[in-house]
């Protein structure tokens, strides 16, 4: 890593639902608390995507915002040229569509995404709204997730593209898996904001990025992460 962890968080004029932006906020505290130095990037529709961050971040969108945003993005092709150099992509929802090759738009109809991650989403019969938990693919090392859902997408996933996670409860992908990661790119379904949820998902993004193994947070500065968790895990299990 250069002399700062670079974050752009792409469009939060189009896609911030659920508050997102947490992400952005946990990504930053947990690099700052390790004494990594963190320079933000709000890249608002109107303005260029710069091609040298670290990690790039979209959230979730309403249909016609979604559109917009995936045709900005195609024009600028700021953050192609960045996956294309191994940047790390975290993308919620919306966005987690628009980096795929195709989506559903308002009324069923394909549009096409990025073609960041060889996903293609379209328009289930039913929204999927609610409390999500599921189980990491074991090869990224991240403790059991629990998110926030509110989508009519459904998503297929092409070889070559693991699922994020296998869902215990809730609807994700729509398949039994939730999200989907290849390389250095991943997408969920997952509000909460889904970094917040799970640290452990924004420690491995970071981890990416500084290429060596990240050292423990103060457990002080843990207790309302790890209150949080704990909360959110009990409410699945009744407690
Ligand atoms: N518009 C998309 C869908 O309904 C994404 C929704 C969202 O980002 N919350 O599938």
């Amino acid at each position: 890593m250069q002399s700062a962890l670079r974050l752009v968080w792409i469009y939060p004029d189009l896609l911030s639902t659920y508050g997102d932006r947490g992400n952005l906020l946990v990504l930053a505290r947990r690099a700052q608390l390790r004494g990594i130095a963190v320079e933000v990037a709000h890249v608002n529709s109107d303005q260029r995507v710069p091609a040298d961050g670290d990690i790039y971040l979209l959230g979730g969108g309403e249909d016609l915002p979604q559109i917009l945003a995936a045709r900005r993005l195609q024009g600028d092709g700021g953050l192609a040229a960045a996956a294309a150099r191994g940047a790390v992509v975290f993308a919620v929802c919306a966005g987690y569509q628009i980096i795929g090759t195709e989506f559903g738009g308002a009324e069923g109809e394909p549009v096409p995404g990025l073609g960041l991650l060889d996903i293609r989403s379209g328009r289930g019969d039913r929204r999927g709204v609610g409390e999500v938990l599921a189980d990491v693919d074991p090869a990224l090392g991240v403790e059991r997730l629990t998110g926030f859902e509110n989508h009519q997408g459904v998503t297929r996933r092409g070889p070559g593209v693991q699922p994020l996670a296998t869902v215990l409860t809730g609807v994700g992908n729509g398949d039994g898996t939730e999200g989907a990661h290849a390389g250095r790119i991943v997408g969920t379904y997952l509000h909460g904001p889904a970094l917040v949820r799970n640290p452990s998902l924004a420690d491995l993004l970071i981890g990416w990025v500084a290429g060596t193994p990240l050292p423990p947070i103060d457990p002080k500065q843990e207790e309302l992460v790890t209150d949080l968790r704990g909360e959110r895990l009990a409410a699945f299990s009744g407690g």
